[in-house]
């Protein structure tokens, strides 16, 4: 994310947070409910040059979180009681769904450990590829190419081209381009390849990141046997879904829950769309998960939940804690309903 575009989000945080406008405005935008996002939990780094903190809170954020939502009386609940209430209109009390993608070793080792202490339930989505030791973080490659070498030149639209990126600066700048690039392809495959092509150039082995960083079979199965978690799918490859031929989008999908209930004696009812946001998932992809018979699938549009959504199962918008944000009054500012409302134009369902 760009320093321009950061200031702006957290600009727009800090005005509705201090002129109290996500007060007045809560009643009208509040809805019934939010699921909140995670990826990563853990202590931080202090690596000047991480393009993909966003992607990452400190545990003692979370427990901060978790803490807050008691206070303010918020019921935590799994996936499955929220689609219960949606389905069987149950609004009395507003919940909170945590769930966390992608399966990473520290849900393990930091969340677990807190989501334990206060009871709170909880949903992990997992691309099987990942513990199946086949996954590429292909975001993880890049952003080791960009940090490990002083300068890169790789071939765009045929023509080689030659990036610095000796400070950090520069490797910002540079990762920030790159990223805009690969997400720039029609398809999942193009993206792929590029990303194979530069790992290839400067010897980053992308394979490497699933065995450091991802959990087991064993660690999800230790998980998964806590009734606190919920283990959902998060396709097999981890692909843009609508960079995918239809077929296989629905196989992805299909074969995700097939492979984690054969590895965990369990099949799984819920879905998150892999990136999540309207390049990745769209109408077909909400479609076809609820062809599939999936109770609920996620995306990470920004919203929180309104009675509406009991027809729009298979599109539900989520709110990220986000890393470059760790703070409470964002998060009060982001629950309130008041920012994603300014976000999405009023609309409460944004399914299209
Ligand atoms: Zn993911």
């Amino acid at each position: 994310m760009t320093g321009l575009k950061k200031t702006i989000i957290r600009g727009g945080l800090e005005t509705l947070y201090f002129s109290a406008a996500h007060m007045l405005m809560r009643p009208f935008v509040a809805g019934v409910g939010a699921i909140l996002t995670l990826h990563h939990v853990r202590p931080p780094r202090l690596d000047r040059f991480q393009p993909n903190r966003l992607l990452e809170v400190r545990p003692s954020f979370l427990e901060d979180v978790i803490r807050y939502l008691r206070r303010c009386r918020l019921d935590l609940v799994s996936l499955d009681e929220m689609h219960r209430r949606l389905t069987q209109r149950q609004f009395g009390r507003r919940f909170v769904c945590i769930t966390i993608d992608d399966g990473y070793r520290d849900t393990l080792n930091w969340a677990y450990p807190i989501l334990k202490k206060h009871q709170a339930p909880f949903c992990v989505y997992i691309p099987t590829s990942f513990p199946d030791r086949l996954g590429e973080l292909w975001w993880l490659a890049l952003e080791a190419v960009v940090a490990r070498n002083k300068r890169i030149s790789l071939l765009i639209d045929g023509e080689e081209q030659s990036f610095d990126c000796a400070t950090i600066t520069d490797k910002r700048h540079v990762y920030d381009q790159l990223y805009g690039w690969v997400r720039s392809f029609k398809t999942e495959d193009e993206l792929r390849n590029a990303v194979r092509d530069l790992s290839a150039r400067y010897q980053v082995d992308i394979a490497a990141f699933c065995e450091e960083l991802c959990m087991n079979w064993d660690e999800l199965a230790a998980l998964a046997a806590d009734p606190l978690v919920t283990i959902g799918a998060h396709t097999v490859n981890h692909v843009m879904l609508a960079k995918v031929p239809e077929a296989v989008a629905r196989s992805e999908m299909q074969m995700s829950r097939s492979v984690i209930e054969a590895s965990l004696g369990r099949r799984p009812d819920h879905l998150s769309y892999p990136v999540g946001d309207p390049t990745s998932a769209g109408p077909r992809e909400f479609r076809i998960a609820d062809e599939l018979g999936f109770k609920t699938a996620v995306t990470t549009r920004p919203g929180v939940l309104f009675r509406a959504h009991r027809t729009h199962l298979t599109a539900l918008p989520r709110i990220s804690l986000n890393g470059e944000h760790q703070q409470l009054r964002y998060v009060r500012v982001l629950l309130s309903g008041a920012a994603t409302a300014v976000w999405n134009g009023f609309r409460r369902v944004n399914a299209a």
